[in-house]
């Protein structure tokens, strides 16, 4: 089955129908029950014991939740899956997850989401986990680095934010299982439309679902899709430190998943003409998109993108670009909306100087490439001619 048919019709239609009187809903009900009753002892007896199947206690698993994990555990090829308050708590359980039985230290690509840094640095370093940073995309300092660190895990988002760097992630998984350590990946802005990382080798999947899964901008969610080894581990943590997803959120980020490959369809379409037309406007010096045959990483793109999506990201920078000048050009935006997200219907414009890199100092920021006049695009599904013209009436 197709990955667009397995997001419309898995997970769902899970009630039994040899109950008596039973009924099958065709999409999963929002199930709000903190817990669930058996008609004797001896069945809630298995149920407690793991013996059979079935709802006890709603920070342990819930049937709403269920039907997105599963889904989830589909689309990613995985063995298990998490649904999470957030894309951080998903984050935070699957570093977990990674380093139960591991090295308590985690090799991070340097270019990471902040909070995702920021989780590494400021939580997990100061109870002991040991964080060193690598450039993802040199695969000899990689190994080098995994060879000198012995990390525990290895941490990288699949297309990085905001410079739209891709690493190997097949390659980078092999080196990371022969040195015994977890591959963690950060699917967010890739989909798994377009990237699948455990397909590639890696351990677990992380994503925002707030981002392009849920995709409409009303819903804070995340997942953590796991291979064989870690799937239990999640569930482990699940039960003892209760992350978990609310159902009524659940049921939205399912609801938005069954469109998103339409969506990412249409967004990467979008995204690529956006950058052509961004690409010879006089105002704009440079961007950056995962179709231009001159990226650093396009032997890399060819390999592991399917051809003709290139994710909805587009970063460009302004040829004048002091911070005055972009908010000049972002206060004259009448579409795209300019707030600090990504992967919505709508278009949304960001600028990483005074959000996602706002904590980074000044200096160090130009040595990531992040310059003054650098603004990150997602593409909705709107239609591009009125996107572009919004982008051309804002740049005159
Ligand atoms: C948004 C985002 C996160 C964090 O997700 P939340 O749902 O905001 O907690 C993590 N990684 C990436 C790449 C993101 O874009």
């Amino acid at each position: 089955m197709k990955i667009e048919t397995k997001a419309v019709h898995l997970g769902d239609r899970k009630a039994d129908p040899d109950a008596p009187g039973a009924f099958i809903p065709v999409t999963t009900p929002i199930y709000t029950a903190a817990s669930y009753i058996y008609d004797s002892m001896a069945k809630l007896d298995r149920v407690l014991g793991h013996e059979e199947e079935g709802y006890c206690y709603s920070r342990y698993d819930n049937p709403t939740n269920a039907a997105l994990e599963e889904l989830m555990t589909a689309l990613e090829g995985g063995h298990g899956a998490l649904a999470c308050s957030s894309g951080m708590t998903a984050m935070h359980i699957a570093v977990l997850a990674a380093l139960t039985d591991r090295r308590k230290s985690v090799l991070a690509a340097s270019a990471l989401y902040g909070a995702t840094t920021s989780l590494l640095t400021k939580v997990l370093e100061p109870i002991g986990i040991e964080t060193n940073f690598v450039d993802i995309c040199d695969l000899d300092q990689v190994r080098q680095k995994i060879a000198d660190l012995k990390p525990g895990c290895v941490l990288m988002e699949t297309i990085s934010n905001p410079l739209l760097r891709v690493g190997a992630v097949d390659r980078i998984a092999e080196l990371a299982r022969a040195a015994g350590a977890a591959l963690l990946v950060d699917n967010t802005f890739a989909t798994p439309l377009l990237v699948r990382p455990l397909e590639l080798g890696a351990h677990l999947s992380v994503h925002s679902a707030t981002k392009f899964l849920a995709g409409h901008g009303d819903v804070l969610g995340g997942v953590i899709i796991a291979d064989q080894e870690h799937a239990d581990r999640i569930r482990t943590l699940c039960r003892t430190l209760g992350p978990v997803l609310g159902p009524f959120e659940s049921y939205l980020t399912m609801r938005g998943i069954k469109t998103f490959a339409l969506r990412q369809e249409r967004q990467c379409s979008n995204a690529c003409r956006i950058a052509a037309w961004l690409s010879s406007h006089p105002r704009v010096s440079r961007v950056h998109y995962l179709a231009d045959p001159t990226h650093p990483d396009a032997a890399v793109i060819r390999r592991l993108l399917p051809e003709g999506l290139y994710g909805a990201v587009v970063s460009f920078e302004l040829k004048d670009g002091r911070k005055e000048n972009v908010f000049e050009f972002m206060d004259r935006l009448k579409l795209v909306v300019r707030a600090t997200s990504l992967g919505d219907v709508h278009s949304l414009m960001l600028y990483p100087a005074i959000s996602s890199h706002r904590d980074v100092a000044p200096k160090q920021r130009e040595r990531l490439g992040i310059h003054e006049g650098l603004v990150r695009l997602c593409a909705g599904i709107e239609a591009v001619e009125d996107i572009i013209a919004d982008l051309d009436q804002a740049l005159a």
